[in-house]
């Protein structure tokens, strides 16, 4: 087999053969494909798309390219594509182990303008998010969830692909998005996958259209293995909650699990959890949400929550928010008709809350607070949003560009676009 041929094949938007994208998935992540052969292969890719077929066999290769886990019991997993704002993990994974269901969650560092859940539990002093498979099995068995950092070789072939994606500009192919994801899902060995496909300003995809395609890929991916899979698509351009940053993300998880959390965070984990425990106990959804109400309701969601902080080895009270805050207020009368979530994450990374490199050092106190979403009324010199500084203070100029103003009554956009299955 010839890498070139390959090359000219998918250039010439002919279909690759199982075999060949066996190749050069195998022969890439040893090392005897260079670079500058994959990424003109992953550029003609991206331009002339991949077949459903190549697709499965673009994951199949992928996931066998490293180690597959495989629990004592049965585990539910989630995945986002990343926002600004996100912290639904940090709720939603003990909130649904409080359900009766098993969570193992595999999480990452953030890098550029969308923050990590990795990043947001080190905010947390002595919280542990290196642990050993054994440990890892064991705490699952014990109280139902952990949130860890990636373990094992899982999907070598993706780590090597995506970091030269990332610096091809290939990372915006569908098929090449969707064997990514379900590669690693599909390795860390949850029956159960669901997926939070984010869509807008502030997400990896901006229409609506393209995240359609990307879940309904990832579904057909998950139903070849025998995997549960759903994805829900959802709004990502305004920012998720109102904090951003990492010890304030802690602090709006845990008064969301008090039930005193922002609207839209609540709805949307309410709404994945229940997904989750309806899939993964078998039960329907009406019945799911009432588990789900019921365990935020009496608090033993925000109870599991510190079950595995503790035994995660974390100390909540050492949180830390900087003293140095600024408020920013209204400069007119009038609704927020945008609140760009792409412009404020990049704005919170510069205040230190998130990296470039993955060598950047991070911020734990740093970020912003925001009082008013997209649709609310503000009046001038009324608090729109508070910055929390430490090294770096923006000027206000920077924080309000983030904003647009309406006269006129503004809708509150959808937060929910669909649910895949
Ligand atoms: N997240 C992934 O894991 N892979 C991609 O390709 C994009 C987002």
């Amino acid at each position: 087999m010839n890498i070139l041929n390959i090359i000219e094949k998918k250039i010439n938007k002919e279909e690759l053969t199982k075999e060949e994208i066996c190749y050069v998935v195998s022969e890439y992540t040893k090392g005897n494909i260079p670079d500058y052969q994959m990424s003109s292969l992953l550029t003609a890719i991206n331009i002339n798309d991949m077949s459903d077929e190549e697709t499965f066999h673009l994951t199949d290769a992928m996931l066998n390219s490293g180690e597959t886990l495989h629990f004592d019991f049965k585990t539910v997993d989630k995945h986002s594509t990343g926002g600004v704002g996100d912290k639904t993990t940090l709720i939603l994974a003990p909130l649904v182990a409080s359900a009766g269901s098993k969570v193992v969650k595999m999480s990452g560092k953030g890098l550029g303008h969308t923050g990590g859940t990795i990043d947001k539990l080190e905010s947390i002093n002595g919280f542990k998010t290196k642990i050993s498979f054994e440990d890892l099995n064991k705490q699952v068995e014990e109280i139902g969830v952990a949130v860890v950092g990636q373990m094992g070789n899982l999907c070598p072939a993706d780590k090597k692909i995506y970091a030269l994606r990332d610096v091809t500009s290939n990372v915006k192919s569908i098929p090449l998005i969707a064997s990514s994801i379900m590669s690693k899902k599909l390795a860390s060995g949850s029956e159960n996958i669901v997926i939070d496909l984010k869509v807008g300003r502030g997400a990896l995809l901006t229409t609506y259209e393209d995240a359609k395609k990307l879940g309904e890929l990832m579904v057909k991916i998950g139903k070849k293995y025998n995997r549960k899979t759903v994805c829900v698509l959802s709004n990502m351009s305004e920012p998720l909650g109102n904090a951003i940053g990492n010890s304030l993300e802690v602090l709006e998880s845990l008064a969301t699990l008090n039930n005193r959390g922002p609207k839209d965070l609540t709805t949307l984990v309410s709404e994945l959890a229940t997904i989750m425990v309806s899939l993964d106990q078998n039960i329907d959804m009406v019945d799911a949400k009432i588990k789900i109400f019921k365990c935020l309701d009496d608090l033993s969601a925000k109870n599991k929550f510190y079950e595995m902080v503790n035994f995660q080895g974390g100390d909540l009270k050492s949180l830390k928010i900087s003293k140095n805050k600024k408020d920013i207020l209204s400069p007119v009368n009038g609704y927020i008709k945008e609140i760009d979530a792409l412009r404020l994450g990049e704005l919170a990374r510069k205040l230190g809350a998130g990296r470039l490199t993955l060598e950047d050092q991070i911020d734990y106190e740093v970020g912003f607070v925001l009082h008013k979403k997209v649709g609310d009324y503000v009046g001038k010199d009324e608090v729109l949003i508070t910055m929390y500084y430490n090294k770096v203070e923006l000027e206000l100029m920077e924080v309000l560009s983030s904003y647009i103003f309406s006269a006129i009554p503004v809708e509150k956009e959808k937060l929910i676009y669909e649910v895949i299955k």
